[in-house]
């Protein structure tokens, strides 16, 4: 069947020669052709010369670019782009790592497969399709990793029900797309943590604050660390090694019982760990001179570009409210992950809340996603993930 083509208005190239991989639908001057979502369409400028090839999908993002070369979208194409992902996490010592078994296998736009998640925990690819293109070749992806991992993988699980946009028809139920497996305990650098990507966040697991939470460690010898957003208590076990108190606070019960699960998986005296089932804000109201670390690891405050100027203001209360009370000396790792606050506008926020204290702020180290989570230097929004390191006097 001949693929439909997508002509770009006059101008409107620019972004695809800069190798940006989204055609927004405003871009578009006609669609010729009559394109199902999710199917792969060609794209052109208005003179008819051929940009891009990828997947189509009704709405502002209208097409993920795939390849800037005509090339054909079939099964090899898929399984050398997975491959190339696989390599490179082999060449960065996430492979056959005894300490680490838990990573993200591929990073949408990061790897050149907009659309396509893949976590890896310890055998177990757990996939997040964000479009319908992706989903529909997720038996394609899950034979792929079987071919290309062998024993490594002992099960793929799809889990797009949660991110897969409207479509037509479609109603897709999590489940397994191959082998099957209960949850799974995994190893990050050392410290182990059980994944359930049924009932967890996202696909299980926050694996892309490791690197962080390793950083953190360098800093809790002795300290009364608080950990706001514990979640599974992913910094909360880094602490507990030498941390003199570590308090874990979670709105969610179910996150609650997880980090207290795994604090427990990792130490045999779990007497200094303390964990709280409560609103953030409202614990943070009365915490003066209680901590000297304090971690905030709030989920994205904004999904949309139109929810930004709310997200920068939860941003600047959340961390004034640490600032304000953390005792002198103390440290602060706070982060934002949501794709739309940029590096600067969080830096904006934090730097708003440090002067509505008047405290001495320094900002000691800035921080991203690991490698795992690469950034596609033509795509900045795949740099979600920002943190700074707050030491204030
Ligand atoms: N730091 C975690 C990830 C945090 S995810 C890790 O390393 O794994 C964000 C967490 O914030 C979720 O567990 C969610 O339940 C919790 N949360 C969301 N809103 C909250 C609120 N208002 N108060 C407290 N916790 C909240």
């Amino acid at each position: 069947m001949e693929k439909a083509k997508i002509v770009l208005k006059s101008g409107k190239d620019q972004s695809i020669n800069r190798y940006h991989p989204w055609i927004f639908s405003g871009a578009i001057k006609k669609i010729i052709g009559n394109p199902a979502e999710g199917d792969i369409v060609e794209v052109f400028d208005n003179k008819d010369t051929f940009l891009a090839v990828g997947h189509y999908q009704p709405g502002s993002i209208a097409v993920r670019i795939l390849s800037f070369e005509p090339v054909k979208t079939d099964i090899d194409f898929f399984r050398e782009k997975i491959k190339s992902a696989i390599l490179y996490r082999q060449s960065i010592g996430l492979l056959n790592n005894p300490s680490i078994n838990v990573f993200r296998i591929v990073h949408a736009e990061g790897d050149n497969l907009p659309g396509l998640i893949i976590d890896y925990y310890d055998g177990i690819a757990v996939m997040q399709m964000h479009s319908v293109g992706m989903y529909h070749l997720r038996r394609d992806f899950a034979a792929i990793l079987g071919e290309v991992l062998g024993k490594r993988i002992v099960a793929v699980y799809d889990k797009s029900e949660s991110t897969i946009p409207y479509m037509s028809g479609i109603t897709n139920v999590n489940g397994f797309l191959a082998g099957n497996s209960g949850p799974v305990i995994v190893t990050e650098n050392g410290y182990k943590f059980k994944v359930d990507w049924t009932t967890g966040q996202k696909t299980g697991f926050y694996i892309d604050q490791r690197e962080n939470r390793k950083l953190l460690q360098s800093f809790t010898e002795g300290r009364n660390v608080l950990d706001m957003f514990g979640y599974t208590g992913g910094f909360s076990v880094y602490a507990m090694k030498n941390a003199a108190l570590v308090h874990t606070v979670d709105s969610s019960s179910s996150a609650i019982e997880l980090a207290d699960e795994n604090v427990n998986l990792n130490y045999s005296d779990t007497s200094r760990h303390k964990s709280f089932r409560i609103d953030a804000f409202e614990y943070l109201n009365n915490i003066g001179g209680k901590y000297d670390l304090i971690i905030l690891d709030p989920p994205a405050f904004a999904k949309h570009n139109n929810a930004l100027a709310n997200a920068l203001q939860g941003y600047k209360r959340l961390n004034m409210k640490a600032i304000e009370q953390i005792k002198p000396g103390g440290i602060i790792f706070t982060f934002s992950c949501s794709q739309v606050v940029t590096k600067e506008n969080f830096r904006k926020s934090v730097f708003a809340a440090a002067a509505n204290t008047g405290r001495k702020v320094r900002i000691i180290h800035q921080l991203s996603q690991p490698p795992d989570h690469p950034v596609n230097i033509y795509h900045p929004e795949s740099e979600y993930l920002k943190g700074l390191v707050l030491h204030v006097e």
